[in-house]
């Protein structure tokens, strides 16, 4: 049996050294979550390095650090309510369940059919079915019947903020999105208020693109 968790403790240790991680919340969460068990099983041996790694298709689990990121930017708390649109592995989706305890819930939603499957077992199987429900279908949309969510979180780049999204955010939430602009990617933090959504540009980055359902409709 292979023992992971020294190189998983460093690499916690790296991202709170880059001001990545700060919040004990979600430094316990990357902690908890074993990278091992998502990603597919001749990427084993890499699952602590701080890069993406392929699972189907276009598809990848994302590097630590941008899920470190991810997570920090909408401020998970007890009890919280969660979107997450891209389920890919479902490894973000478990770092956000262990930030938001068992009174939380992550709703996450994925539209290839076998990254559904896969991600669903892998949760299953760690332990995060009861808190981690897996949707399949086109996540631009949002989960309307599930809908306000203090926070949502897309990890698949899009030309703008869908919607729906922005409808289904309650008001005071957060909502994460790497959004393409010319000659690459950034991601934005969108914080609700009564006022309307205000906007703030967090890094660059590189996520794979949000596909498009039949009846999306974007901003
Ligand atoms: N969060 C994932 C990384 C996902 S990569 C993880 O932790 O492993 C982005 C994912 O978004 C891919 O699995 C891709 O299939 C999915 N995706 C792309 N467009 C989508 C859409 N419109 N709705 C839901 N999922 C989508």
């Amino acid at each position: 049996m292979l023992d992971f968790s020294n190189a998983r403790r460093r690499l916690v240790e790296d991202l709170i050294a880059e001001g990545i991680l700060r919040s004990k919340n979600v430094i316990e969460a990357m902690l908890k979550v074993p990278r091992e068990e998502f990603v597919t099983p001749e990427y084993k041996l890499s699952a602590y390095n701080d890069t993406p790694l392929p699972l189907l298709g276009d598809a990848t689990i994302s590097a630590p650090h941008m899920v470190a990121m991810l997570c920090e930017a909408v401020r998970p708390r007890e009890g919280m309510k969660i979107l997450e649109v891209g389920t890919g592995s479902g490894y973000q989706a478990a770092v956000c369940a262990e930030a938001i305890g068992r009174r939380g819930r992550v709703y996450t939603i994925e539209i290839e059919m076998p990254l559904v499957i896969y991600s669903a077992q892998n949760l299953e199987r760690l332990g995060y079915a009861e808190v981690v429900e897996v949707y399949y279908g086109d996540g631009s949309l949002g989960l309307p019947e599930r809908a306000p969510f203090d926070a949502i979180i897309v990890t698949a780049a899009a030309s703008g903020v869908p919607e729906a999204l922005q409808n289904q955010l309650a008001v005071g939430g957060r909502l994460v999105i790497p959004i393409e602009e010319r000659g690459g990617q950034a991601l934005y933090l969108y914080a609700k208020s009564e006022r309307g959504l205000a906007r703030e540009r967090l890094a660059y980055v590189s996520f794979v693109r949000l596909k498009r359902g039949r009846k999306s409709s974007w901003l």
